[in-house]
């Protein structure tokens, strides 16, 4: 039975009359006969049944036996309703008469299917051995079939007829479902019902277990929770069905019975920590502080149970279940609403457990007749509501993963950004870096006052221009130039009339070397050089004799207004095939030499 159900029962006991208050009475000697060989009367069994409640003081209260009730007892026949009590104190007499009205002797079994009644005494005759006593007071082994509920074996003669009567003691609402079964019938109902059960409580387990596992390798606490939600909201079922006392403590009744309202408050417990960290409720919220505080309510809860009688531990623990699905029905809605999907799972989750809760309780009551349908019905719903938590519990991993991959998304696009970014940073560095190396380069091999090549360039390629003459055979021509006393014009005019002249001369050099592999060099000073690849020493001749009349044709004016008068003299080689580019550069040095010591202003030629 489940919490709600366990509250209508009580709501009920309180709000119904019970059913003895309203039934015409009957004499013991009007209550009908059931022809036990009949399955249809056995089906309507409740049309058979007559019973007595006796409260605290009645004569019948404090009978022990069915010869100490007064004789003159009315009893109130059941007429087809089912058996149920409000919680009072009293004692329930109920008499059942049987008849064999076969041709043998015959074994049938009287099924009371309630397994928490607390004391069940059976009479099948008056004899000593016609006596059973049972109930969840009593050792699990003082039954006569080792069933988890109450059977009394009746053995009917041909002809024979009894008179069956049970008396029942019990705290809280009393439940009488009553079968008269043949063996055959008990066997083929027990064998369906285990089939139902198994799969229930082994679905029940393997989930369990299944979330201890995911809690066991990935560390999130509610998977932990939800296996201790599963666990004992799955013991707290089996105790209700009557397994535990048959299976785990059948020898410890007194164990058996607080354990009821030990599990009950252990799944309030387990809902609360489930709730707490399924719905992700902030830290110091009142929500936070609600469920922190109905945990420790629940620790403290647990202590009393094991001192508590079972009546008011069974009503504390019923009252403080129903807050808690109360309270956290009330957080699962307003996170729905906040947009946390998987509460939307958990909400319908509750909502089916509670349907089923409320038709199960409405059974108890007798509006819904058979009381294993209905415990097969709780059954369903609890399943129902276990595999949706289970459902919204995938739901929230499936939401957490999708954060987690946009989180990875972001970062992955972020991360190309940036490395775009620096990229391109470092592609323009790169570029930067390669102009002024450019830069650089031009101004290593220039010269900055005239702009014409400079000597360094000249020791780069005069020897691959002497290597590539001496391959092809093509002529290679130097003329070695120097301007003449350009001491003297430094000394008259200053130096910054000495570098404008070095410029204009510079500039009749760019002139005369037209070729596009003709070049012009300032070696040093005031000394030029015409390197002339493919220019044998008649071309050279040429361009260095116009070279020299060029300037002495120049105009130059001095800074003070005089005419400066400019030469400057030559010499000239062709390289020979034999020779290496420091005696070639030597020979047209020695041809300058000889130029300037035959006068100046002319051009000498190199001897070969
Ligand atoms: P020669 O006819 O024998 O060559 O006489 P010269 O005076 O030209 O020769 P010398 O080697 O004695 O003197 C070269 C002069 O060139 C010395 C220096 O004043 C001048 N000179 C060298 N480099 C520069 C320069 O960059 N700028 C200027 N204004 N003068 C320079
Ligand atoms: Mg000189
Ligand atoms: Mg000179």
């Amino acid at each position: 039975m489940s919490l709600f159900a366990r509250l209508f029962c009580l709501l009920a006991c309180c709000a119904l009359p019970t059913l003895a208050l309203a039934q015409a009475t009957v004499p013991a000697s009007e209550c009908p006969v059931l022809d036990a060989n009949d399955p249809q009367a056995r089906n309507s069994l409740l049309y058979y049944v007559c019973y007595y409640q006796s409260p605290p003081g009645d004569p019948a209260y404090s009978a022990i036996q069915p010869a100490e009730l007064p004789s003159n007892m009315e009893w109130t026949p059941s007429r087809g309703r089912e058996l149920v009590f409000s919680q009072t104190h009293s004692v329930y007499w109920v008499r059942l008469n049987v008849q064999n009205n076969g041709r043998e002797r015959q074994l049938w079994y009287l099924n009371l299917s309630y397994p928490l009644l607390d004391e069940v005494t059976f009479w099948r005759g008056d004899g000593p051995r016609d006596v059973l006593v049972t109930g969840d007071q009593h050792r699990f082994h003082a039954r006569a079939v080792d069933y988890r509920f109450f059977l009394l074996p009746i053995y009917l003669n041909s002809g024979e007829s009894r008179s069956i009567t049970l008396r029942i003691r019990s705290s809280g609402a009393l439940n009488l479902p009553l079968q008269l079964e043949t063996p055959a019938e008990l066997i083929a109902q027990s064998n369906h019902l285990a089939i139902s059960h198994g799969l229930f409580y082994g679905a029940i387990l393997v989930l369990a277990i299944f979330n201890l596992l995911l809690f066991a390798s990935s560390g999130t606490f509610y998977y932990l929770h939800n296996a201790f939600y599963m666990g004992t909201m799955g013991l707290f079922l089996f105790a209700m069905g009557g397994f535990a006392n048959q299976y785990f403590w059948p020898e410890h009744p007194a164990f058996a019975n607080t354990f009821i309202p030990l599990s009950l408050i252990l799944c309030g417990l387990s809902m609360t920590l489930f709730g707490r960290s399924f719905f992700e409720v902030e830290r110091h919220t009142l929500a936070d502080k609600t469920l922190k505080a109905i945990t420790w309510l629940c620790v403290g809860v647990i202590g009393l149970t094991l001192v508590l009688p079972y009546n008011l531990a069974i009503l504390l623990n019923t009252l403080l279940g129903l807050i808690i699905i109360f309270i956290l029905s009330i957080i699962a809605v307003s996170r729905w609403r906040e947009g946390y999907q998987p509460a939307k799972w958990y909400v319908l989750a509750w909502v089916i457990m509670a349907t089923g809760a409320l038709v199960y309780a409405a059974a108890a009551f007798g509006y819904l007749a058979d009381f294993l349908a209905r415990e097969s019905l709780m059954l369903t719903a609890i399943g129902g509501q276990v595999i949706l938590l289970n459902y919204a519990m995938v739901q929230r991993w499936r939401l957490m993963n999708n954060k987690l991959l946009k989180v990875e998304q972001e970062a992955r696009t972020d991360l190309e950004y940036k490395v775009h970014e620096r990229t391109a940073q470092l592609r323009s560095t790169m570029r930067e870096l390669e102009s002024a190396n450019r830069k650089l380069a031009t101004l290593s091999l220039n010269d900055p006052l005239t702009g014409l090549y400079n000597r360094r360039h000249m020791d780069n390629i005069l020897p691959e221009l002497c290597a590539e003459a001496r391959r092809t055979g093509q002529p290679l021509s130097l003329g070695l130039v120097d301007v003449d006393h350009f001491k003297t014009v430094n000394d008259t005019w200053g130096h910054g009339f000495g570098d404008t002249c070095l410029q204009m001369i510079a500039n009749l050099l760019s002139r005369h070397a037209k070729r596009p592999r003709d070049v012009a060099i300032r070696f040093g000073g005031e000394e030029f050089a015409l390197l002339l690849p493919g220019t044998d020493m008649e071309g050279a001749q040429k361009v260095c004799e116009a070279l020299l009349e060029d300037l002495r044709a120049a105009v130059v004016n001095a800074p003070d207004g005089a005419r400066a008068k400019l030469t400057m003299s030559a010499g000239i080689a062709l390289m020979q095939p034999d020779e290496d580019q420091h005696a070639f550069f030597e020979r047209a040095d020695s041809a300058l030499y000889k130029a300037k010591a035959r006068g100046r202003n002319q051009t000498a030629i190199a001897e070969s």
